[in-house]
């Protein structure tokens, strides 16, 4: 059970900036209004997350870590609705496998916390422990234990820059939510709760903000909005692209072939645009249990929304409106 969660792990958490989605994800799908995130050298010596979320009860704690131990679906029939942002029940399981950590929760009901310590094979029975609300998830020493895959990790600023894209990307997408970002004890990020747009401004820019256009697209099946970088603003890296579908990120090929078709006319070459869009579409239409690490998709109707998506974006495009 334990080598079935180390190779696992290696797939789902590649590396920190793996464990650090899937760790925010669940604090998202916890309904946090704060998550604070600390890291540690890059994420490889530390990487804590608290929330203020609903929490997991003392008797759910060891649960949360084992392999295919799920809340969030029940029936195979749910596995078609996905709402939620995890839902395979394997990354804690597996981060827990990689790691020496400390998982320590308090819903509103129990009187104080509880928390268990995870490395190796033993797991800690839960003992009571101080924390006003929510969950506070601690990993230390990723890979310990796998020296191999450790040998691959990039150097200290290479793999907090990969932690503060993913955590860029789950901000982008949850303006809602107050989010902190510190490395080696220094505070590299504060987004305050608010509006999308605010939420772009603030990671992105106001520079960006200014430069782009508005998108708001109804259709019966389908919502686009976000900002579209006006081709002034086209960059020379694809370093500004995201896309969300359900608030989740992808990067899929139909979308980009869609936003480039849109662009096609207007940038020059070697540029590539700049944007931050939000496809709500119904869970129905859209699979998202295709890749284990989840950022690409599967559409149910995918002429109709290249279609939808072209049209939006050359919409925009060609009129402004800020
Ligand atoms: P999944 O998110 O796919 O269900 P995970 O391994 O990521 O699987 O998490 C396992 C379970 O642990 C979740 O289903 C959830 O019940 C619980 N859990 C993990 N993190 C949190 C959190 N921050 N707040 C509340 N519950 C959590
Ligand atoms: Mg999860």
């Amino acid at each position: 059970e334990l080598l079935i969660n180390q190779i696992a792990a290696g797939e789902v958490v590649e590396r920190p900036a793996a464990a650090l989605k899937e760790i925010l994800e669940n604090s998202v799908d916890a309904g946090a209004t704060k998550i604070n995130v600390q890291l540690q050298q890059g994420g490889v010596k530390q990487i804590r997350v608290a929330d203020d979320g609903f929490g997991i009860a003392k008797d759910e704690l060891q649960l949360a870590l084992t392999r295919h131990s799920t809340s969030k679906i029940s029936t195979l029939e749910d596995l078609h609705q996905i709402t939620s942002l995890g839902f395979r029940g394997e990354a804690l399981a597996s981060i827990a496998a990689i790691s020496r950590l400390s998982l320590a929760s308090r819903q509103v009901e129990q009187i104080h916390a509880w928390q268990i310590l995870v490395e190796g094979k033993s797991v800690s029975q839960p003992m009571p422990s101080s924390l006003a609300q929510g969950t506070t998830l601690d990993v230390n020493d990723l890979y310990f234990n796998i020296p191999a895959r450790r040998k691959f990790l990039k150097s200290e600023a290479t793999e907090f820059a990969h932690c503060d894209e993913t955590f860029k990307r789950i901000a982008l997408s949850q303006s809602g939510i107050e989010f902190v970002l510190q490395h080696n004890g220094k505070a590299r990020r504060h987004l305050r709760a608010g509006d999308p747009a605010q939420r772009i401004a603030s990671v992105l820019g106001e520079e960006f903000k200014q430069a782009a256009a508005w998108i708001d697209e109804q259709s019966a099946e389908m919502h686009l909005h976000g900002m579209v970088a006006l081709p002034a603003y086209a960059r020379s890296s694809r370093d500004t692209q995201y896309f969300f579908v359900n608030h989740r990120f992808v990067n899929d090929k139909l979308i980009s072939h869609a936003l480039r078709e849109a662009y096609r006319d207007v940038l020059h070459l070697g540029r590539h645009p700049a944007f931050v869009l939000f496809l709500d579409i119904h869970p129905g239409s859209v699979d998202v249990n295709v890749h284990p690490t989840k950022t690409e998709v599967r559409f149910r109707e995918p002429r109709a929304l290249h279609q939808f998506i072209f049209h939006a974006i050359n919409k925009a495009l060609a009129s402004p409106h800020k």
